[in-house]
């Protein structure tokens, strides 16, 4: 493996925000206290972050609910203006696309280049996405009985709590922050204590574009602590969480025990990728391994259950293993990097502990199994053939580089499998038979399904889970729905 390529002076001068945004300005928390962020790749603390808890929670609730006051400039601001605030931050955030990259790598562990190449182009497009959106938010005029004109308005829900995950900070971010802006509400966003970096850094791009005073305001906190506060507070309109079910099961308890605050949720998942004998192999075999390892194994929607027809099973599995082998693990900065070290001790316990949990319930393991390298959180990439439905592996989410191959016979019984779990976020099918791939489309209980691909997201396609991985979507013109209250206005003519 290769070494930490950046020295420490170079990595502190990315370092440029540590404190907690309210109101538009940077402040220490409330208790003075801070915590520590760590570079996954060495173990090693990048940096002291401010920590907000209930009281920071607090003051920055205040703060949006003041910025969305009928009177402040952002509710006195047209929506064709908030539209170009939202484009300014995009061009921000292209202009300091290299720098965001590399912060994003050193906190999360994710490749650079692939930072820059995915995470980064998909931040920029979904700001510029809901910055179009902005002034086309309108309502429909409804022919009532009588003499009256009848007409809705879609109105900003209010002051929104946002908690973000670590996988995809950056994006994470850009898919909570945006469809709430295009749509005029002011924010309170939780980041993870893992990953707080890069969204303090957009914090910085926010004031440069000139969004006012209150209107985002950006808590870096553990989950218990500021993410519990905000679930609970008397004063924020909607909770928008995204993160593991058990988490949004606390959520939407908190919500229902304090003031309804309308809830929408994107959780786990334990998606099915299924794949047929007459799938084009080559493509089959390369799709599954990007589906399951893509970013250290850390995708909700990652493609951990893999079925494979019967008849090309051996040679699918071979295969897998062989691409699982051939994986280049190493330094995140280094541009051949194909996979970094999981988000942190944790996580690299947990990930070795379900591989433990597939060997002792008998599946067998092809590669893969340990540590790489004797720092920092690497895992090799681990595939697991003669994996059983009823395994351990096979039904809970493992947030890394597992891959478990289980084995189908026919259609009928596929789909009753695929979907015997009970999350439904994603799905993907790889035929070269039409109807096979409708079968399986229309028959899986699944927010999103692939067919002969994985992980194509756009900022306008829709995403979220059926069943226990969540309520609600995001993206795309119903992402829209989430952040807006309908009104309907009745006039008497
Ligand atoms: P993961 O297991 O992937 O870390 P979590 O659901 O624990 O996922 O975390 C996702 C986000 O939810 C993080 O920002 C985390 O701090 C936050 N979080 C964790 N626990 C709670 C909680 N009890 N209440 C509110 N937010 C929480």
């Amino acid at each position: 493996m290769a070494t930490v390529l950046t020295e420490p002076k170079s990595i502190q001068a990315l370092i440029k925000q540590t404190r907690i945004l309210i109101g538009n300005k940077w402040v220490d928390s409330v208790s003075g206290k801070t915590f520590e962020t760590v570079n996954p790749a060495t173990g090693e603390v990048l940096a002291k972050v401010a920590e907000a808890d209930a009281a920071d929670v607090d003051l920055a609730v205040k703060a949006a609910r003041k910025a969305f006051h009928a009177k402040a400039p952002w509710r006195r601001m047209s929506a064709s203006e908030r539209g170009k605030l939202l484009h300014r931050l995009a061009d921000l955030i292209e202009q300091n696309a290299d720098e965001l990259a590399t912060l994003e790598s050193l906190d999360n562990g994710k490749p650079r280049h692939v930072a820059r190449t995915a995470d980064l182009p998909l931040v920029i497009a979904c700001y510029r996405y809901y910055a179009g959106w902005a002034d086309k938010i309108q309502g429909k005029t409804i022919p009532i009985s009588g003499d009256y004109f009848c007409y809705t308005r879609h109105e900003p829900v209010g002051v929104v709590g946002q908690i973000i995950p670590w996988n995809f900070p950056l994006l994470m971010q850009a898919w909570k922050l945006a469809p709430a802006l295009a749509c005029g509400n002011t924010v309170v966003l939780k980041v993870a204590e893992q990953t707080p970096l890069t969204a303090l850094r957009v914090g910085e791009l926010i004031l440069e574009a000139g969004f006012p005073e209150g209107v985002v305001n950006i808590l870096p906190g553990y989950g218990p602590t500021a993410g519990g506060a905000i679930a609970r507070h008397m004063d924020i309109d909607k909770v928008a969480f995204t993160g593991s079910t058990e988490v949004g099961h606390l959520i939407m308890k908190a919500a229902a025990e304090t003031n309804l605050k309308r809830v929408t949720l994107e959780l786990g998942g334990k998606s099915p990728n299924i794949i047929f004998s007459d799938a084009d192999m080559d493509h089959a075999v390369e799709g599954s391994h990007f589906a399951l390892f893509f970013n250290q194994g850390q995708c909700c929607c990652a493609g951990s259950r893999v079925f494979v027809e019967e008849k090309i099973y051996d040679e699918f599995v071979q295969r897998s293993a062989d691409r699982a082998k051939r994986r280049r693990v190493g330094d995140p900065l280094d541009q051949n990097t194909e996979q970094g070290p999981q988000v942190d001790q944790e996580q690299f316990n947990k990930v070795l502990s379900y591989i433990d949990s597939g060997k002792k319930e008998g599946a067998r393991m092809l590669t893969g199994g340990e540590r790489v390298g004797d720092r920092g959180y690497f895992v090799a990439p681990t595939v697991f053939s003669d994996v059983k439905d009823e395994m351990k592996i096979a039904q809970e989410e493992i947030f890394g580089p597992v891959m478990s191959i289980l084995k189908f016979k026919d259609m009928d019984e596929l789909v009753e499998r695929a979907n015997k779990t009970m999350y439904g976020l994603a799905a993907a099918v790889w035929t070269r038979d039409i109807s096979k791939a409708h079968n399986v489309a229309n028959n899986v209980r699944a927010g999103t399904v692939w067919v002969n691909c994985f992980d194509v997201f756009d900022a306008a396609a829709p995403f979220g889970g059926f069943k226990q991985s969540g309520i609600g979507r995001e993206l795309g013109e119903y992402g829209l729905q989430q952040y807006s209250e309908i009104k309907t206005v009745t006039v008497k003519l």
